[in-house]
């Protein structure tokens, strides 16, 4: 087992880890920049250590910071959490090198699967399906790149190996603009990520956002705990999550899940991991692999019972994964909704001091949260204050609690999307099921 374990990140993810590690005994330190010694997981840890500025590059993004911390405080694990370093291999490589454990997988499986060329490659040799396009790295020959196109059909997608967060893709409508376009995604690719590697594929024109959240301890053992439909998103960022995703037959979830753990044994992977697709016309095709926990992990959690988190913790200190594919059983419906410091029509960042807070509660209700009544949203980060999730026997029950769980949820001092989220909940093509990953985006243009 872990003997201490530090969390090298902040805010609800953090809590999170705190209580996981609780449960298991495990000490833990928390460390903070000088924005954040009053977040609620740093008042709850064993231990804690300024790290450095407010400025995340300063501190949380500071590796030799958070390796000193844990070497004086000897720790012997480190959880990166999601966001910061936690998808960072040179991070995990050193966080291997100087004798701690990452949590999380090995820093070779990390820079595989985060260039998506070389993920994307090892996901067909797996058999897990890919959206149909170039082999690889599109190559330098011009009438090579027009038949490859031709080939899919168009419109394609241009996408940099080394892109993220959304970032260093451009869709091609037609012939007239295919090698410009790639030669600006290719500049574009090696002045944000360093490399311009591009390659190309499909451009799906209404497809779904399903994902499969898998575990493997890395001795030859993985399952997968089904899927998660994260479809609606404001660019590129999830908004609500749910599962299991409606409306998915059966054979397709059950033949998809196969093929990710096949995947996992394949590459060995270790911990939690996530695959996440794109979904169309009843087929999957997958578009990259978080090698991390998620944000939307406790929907996972609500429905088959399995703590990721803990589980996370157990792997990384040695142990065999202890549920089997057979163990896991899928209950009812669950239902996130992520609470952001925002204004809910112009989506402008609303830190401050949070008068009050009213947490919603009841059987089936699930808040995720750092925040309490005092407590100063700092400017610096990502505006996520939260997460309500609840839980039911079906969809309709689940959505049920949602809405009461939105009408208890109060905080004032600060502005929250809450608003959105009750408008959200109760909108007819949502209630119904399925919606694209465009949804979101066409009601808030029509709408607001
Ligand atoms: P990132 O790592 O930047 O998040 P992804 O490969 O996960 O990149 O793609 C991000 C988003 O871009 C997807 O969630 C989807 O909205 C869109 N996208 C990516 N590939 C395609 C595709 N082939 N067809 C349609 N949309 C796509």
């Amino acid at each position: 087992m872990l003997e201490k374990v530090l969390i090298a990140n902040r805010g609800e993810i953090a809590l999170r880890i705190l209580r996981a590690c609780r449960e298991l005994d495990i000490p833990t330190v928390a460390v903070h920049s000088t924005a954040d010694s009053s977040l609620k997981h740093v008042r709850l840890a064993d231990e804690a250590v300024c790290i450095g500025p407010a400025l995340s590059t300063q501190s949380y993004l500071q590796a030799h910071a958070i390796l000193s911390a844990a070497e004086v405080t000897g720790a012997d694990g480190i959880h990166p959490g999601y966001g910061f370093l936690s998808e960072n291999a040179d991070f995990a490589e050193q966080v291997e090198r100087s004798g701690f454990k990452f949590i999380g997988p090995r820093s070779e499986t990390i820079r595989l699967m985060g260039d998506k060329v070389s993920a994307k490659h090892q996901m067909r040799k797996s058999g897990v399906p890919t959206v149909p396009g170039s082999d690889g790295a599109l190559p330098d020959d011009p009438d090579e790149i027009l038949r490859i196109a031709r080939d899919i059909g168009y419109p394609v997608i241009v996408k940099a190996a080394a892109g993220g967060g959304g970032r260093g893709m451009r869709v091609v409508h037609n012939e007239e603009v295919l090698l410009s376009s790639i030669e600006v995604t290719q500049s574009e690719a090696a002045a944000a990520f360093g490399s311009p590697v591009v390659y190309m594929e499909k451009f799906l024109q209404r497809p779904r956002h399903v994902e499969i959240q898998v575990l493997a301890d890395g001795q030859g053992n993985a399952v997968h705990l089904g899927d998660r439909d994260c479809s609606l998103q404001r660019r590129h960022q999830k908004i609500i999550e749910e599962a299991p995703a409606p409306g998915i037959p059966d054979d397709v979830r059950e033949e998809v899940g196969a093929a990710c753990v096949q995947a996992c044994i394949d590459i060995g992977y270790t911990g939690a991991g996530t695959f996440e697709f794109l979904y169309e016309d009843g087929r999957f095709f997958f578009i990259e692999m978080n090698t991390r926990v998620q944000v939307e992990h406790p929907v996972t959690e609500m429905i088959t019972g399995v703590d990721i988190v803990k589980e996370q913790l157990l792997i990384a200190g040695g142990q065999p994964l202890s549920i089997k594919q057979s163990d896991i059983k899928f209950n009812g419906h669950a239902i996130e909704c992520r609470i952001n410091a925002e204004d809910p029509r112009t989506f402008m960042p609303s830190p401050g001091t949070i008068k009050t807070f009213h947490a919603p509660g009841g059987h089936g209700v699930r808040v995720d949260s750092h925040i309490y009544s005092g407590y100063a949203v700092p400017p610096h980060y990502d505006s996520l204050i939260g997460k309500l999730i609840t839980h039911g026997d079906s969809r309709d029950i689940a959505l049920k609690k949602m809405r009461q769980a939105l009408d208890e949820f109060i905080v004032e001092g600060i502005r929250t999307n809450a608003a959105l989220h009750r408008e959200l909940v109760v909108d007819s093509s949502f209630v119904a099921g399925g919606v694209s990953i465009h949804y979101l985006e066409s009601k808030l243009e029509h709408e607001h």
